[in-house]
């Protein structure tokens, strides 16, 4: 998982958590207004209270929601924005509570909440961000609670106090956001560990082509992920009389030779050509994203310029290869597809050898 799928599987519940946030504050503001002994506390009106604590405060955290709602659902919208605006959403609500009770220390603190949960997007300067809006919500609060709505028994104190806690959740958030980073460190190195011991076992050591396992997981997800608008093509490679190069000229020359096709074949291009070494001097090549005569074409070429090399060891000799070329077709299965290109071969090699046979074997007396 890397770190924006990390981040995306937090978002939603941060979101819900700010709803029920909200709501839980429109709950305690009419708790407040309903029960006689808490509602003595606050000295205002009645008329002065509903404004006050409970609509204004409602329609600015709901209209906060909504905006960061569609924010979030927004594809326009980068996924460093949606981290930005879910924090912000959260802090919103905080300095929202905090400005209008700001009578007591402990709603003073409010915004270390959204400071803290900053810290699960892992990213130094939102909560920086949000920790200098929480120091500078807090003064606000001082002078709204003394001038707007007129609160006398303020203590300057418990602004003192707020504004320490505020800055303690900003170390401890940072202290979170290191422990984030090692964490998401380590479990990023051993993905990439275990994703190069993946790629190393599904190579050939010889070659560097795939090797029959790799070919096997390549063949099968291409086979599950078909789609006829981007056809699959077959070329299943034999080396002509192999064990006479091997007899005349060593086993290290035949594989030299092996690795002089594997290197013919990958200089093609590696993005839709796909070869794997079936077993001793059998490749097969796949093919994808392009047309039949363009992995025709490609086919052929690859014969000609495997035969066209020349070996130090060898002269003027020249060592070609047959093939089996097949089209895949959505009812085959994956040993299907490799024996209609096993039987195309053979016929190749029962016909001449030296040449790639890409039709029907029923209807080869017309090409021969
Ligand atoms: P044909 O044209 O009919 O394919 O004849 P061939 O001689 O190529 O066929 P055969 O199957 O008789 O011989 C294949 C040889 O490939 C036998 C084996 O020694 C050799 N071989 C298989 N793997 C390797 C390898 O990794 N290195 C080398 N040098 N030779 C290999
Ligand atoms: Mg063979
Ligand atoms: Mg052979």
């Amino acid at each position: 998982m890397n770190i924006y799928d990390f981040q995306k599987k937090w978002r939603k519940p941060l979101f819900l958590i700010g709803v029920f946030f909200c709501l839980s504050c429109l709950f305690m503001e009419i708790l407040i207004f309903v029960v006689p002994q808490f509602r003595m506390q606050v000295k205002c009106t009645d008329e002065q209270y509903r404004l006050r604590y409970i609509y204004l405060p409602t329609i600015l955290n709901i209209s906060s929601i909504v905006i960061s709602y569609f924010l979030l659902s927004s594809k326009k919208v980068s996924q460093r924005m949606k981290n930005y605006t879910i924090c912000f959403m959260l802090l919103f609500i905080c300095v929202v509570i905090q400005n209008l009770h700001g009578i007591y220390a402990s709603v003073l603190s409010l915004p270390s909440l959204a400071i803290f949960i900053s810290a699960v997007f892992a990213e130094n300067r939102l909560t920086y961000t949000i920790t200098v809006i929480s120091l500078v919500s807090t003064l606000i609060s001082y002078f709204v609670g003394h001038h707007l709505f007129d609160e006398n028994d303020i203590y300057i104190a418990n602004y003192i106090i707020a504004s320490a806690i505020v800055i303690v959740a900003y170390f401890c958030s940072n202290l979170l956001l290191r422990f984030i980073y090692s964490q998401l460190h380590t479990v990023k190195k051993g993905h990439t560990n275990e994703e190069r011991l993946i790629n190393k076992m599904r190579l050939d050591p010889l070659t560097g082509l795939y090797n029959r396992g790799g070919m096997d997981s390549i063949m099968d997800e291409l086979i599950n992920n078909y789609d006829p608008e981007h056809p699959l093509y077959l070329l299943m490679i034999d080396i002509d009389n192999f064990k006479s190069v091997n007899d005349t000229y060593g086993h290290q020359n035949g594989d030299k030779v092996l690795r002089t096709l594997a290197q013919v074949i990958l200089d093609m291009g590696r993005k839709d050509i796909i070869p794997c070494r079936y077993g001793g001097e059998e490749v097969c090549v796949m093919f994808k994203n392009m047309d039949i005569d363009d992995a025709i074409k490609k086919s052929n070429k690859i014969l000609s310029d495997f035969r066209n090399v020349r070996y130090d060891f060898s002269g003027d000799h020249s060592i070609a290869f047959s093939g089996g070329f097949v089209q895949y077709d959505s009812h085959y299965t994956k040993d299907e597809w490799i024996k209609k290109a096993d039987s195309r071969l053979y016929f190749a090699k029962h016909n001449g050898k030296n040449r790639i046979i890409s039709i029907p074997v029923e209807e080869t007396e017309q090409i021969i």
